[in-house]
């Protein structure tokens, strides 16, 4: 098979031959058709994130196709252990032992992979492949972040790329209002966010037209956190949902004063992969995404890194 292979952290990634890969016991192989690009994808090429082993084949929104002939999904959560205290109280996404597709088990800018048949999901059949791919991890921990951004009605999304983009689909169809943030500069962005069915899109650095109830920052800034804090009404929550961020500048206590919190989400589980894969097709939940063929992997990274496109990037193979 082909792969598109991380050798060293801060280099291209470099398209090679490699033998395909043969599943262990509980695994499934398949054929790879589309491979969703994410930023943890770029923190990993980029060094910001520790691969589990080099070389090492990233992507982990994977839609492949099985030997016998079935679609499914593998996200980012690819093996917990089922034992700790996190497996068996209903938080796997926190396990001790978890292993996490395109990081420790190598993932889908390939042609063909492996994956743990109990971490992999059907898949909407009313979207393609290049379409459902960003559902795996944009929208999967996209939408754990919603969940525990609680139940108010005036939602900001700072960073609105492709976790935002699904995520403003499910929250207005909450009746939800959504507010945007995008880049300085960007208006086809703001725009972007608009046709999505946000109520208002303006500048990061901007304050929202009215307080907000919770806010969720997509994008890997730490200077939004102070910002998006005083974005806030009393009591409003924010979800920081990446998974590195930069420094976090100092923050006034007045900020968080009033019961405003601020939290983390991490990873997924497999019952928020259930309930969002449920959801959107009642939404319906439309991506907009851009294709690259594997040889153009490290193109759409880079791509990626400077905000050159709305919605998703998407390897299909
Ligand atoms: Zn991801
Ligand atoms: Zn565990």
């Amino acid at each position: 098979m082909r792969a598109a292979l991380l050798t060293q952290p801060g280099q291209p990634l470099t398209v090679r031959e490699l033998p395909d890969p043969e599943p262990d016991r509980g695994q499934v192989a398949l054929t790879v058709q589309a491979c969703g690009v994410c930023r943890t994808d770029l923190h990993l090429r980029d060094g910001e994130l520790d691969a589990g082993h080099l070389p090492l084949v990233l992507g982990h929104q994977i839609v492949g196709i099985t030997d016998d002939g079935r679609r499914l999904g593998v996200p980012w959560l690819g093996e917990t252990c089922g034992l700790c205290v996190f497996c068996t109280s209903g938080r796997e996404n926190l396990c001790l032992k978890a292993r996490f597709t395109g990081r420790d088990i190598d993932g889908g800018f390939a042609q063909r992979t492996v994956a743990d048949e109990r971490f992999c999901f059907a898949l909407p059949p009313d979207l393609s492949d290049a379409q459902a791919a960003p559902l795996l991890c944009g929208g999967l921990i996209g939408y754990r972040a919603l969940k525990l951004a609680g139940d108010g009605g005036r939602l900001g999304l700072y960073g609105f790329g492709s976790a935002a983009h699904i995520i403003c689909q499910v929250a207005v169809h909450q009746g939800r209002e959504v507010y945007a943030f995008v880049r300085p500069g960007d208006e086809s962005g703001a725009a972007f966010a608009r046709s999505l069915g946000a109520i208002w899109a303006g500048e990061s650095t901007a304050a929202p037209p009215t307080p907000l109830d919770a806010a969720i920052i997509f994008a890997a800034d730490g200077t939004l956190v102070p910002r998006a804090l005083r974005a806030l009404d009393r009591g409003g929550t924010l979800v920081c949902a990446g998974i590195h961020m930069s420094q976090i500048p100092t923050i006034d206590y007045d900020d968080l004063w009033q019961e405003r919190s601020i939290r983390s989400v991490a990873n997924l589980t497999r019952a928020d992969a259930e309930e969002f894969l449920a959801l959107a097709p009642r939404v319906p939940v439309r991506t907009t995404v851009t294709t690259y063929g594997l040889e153009e992997a490290e193109e759409a990274l880079s791509d990626l890194r400077s905000g050159r496109f709305d919605g998703s990037a998407v390897i299909v193979l």
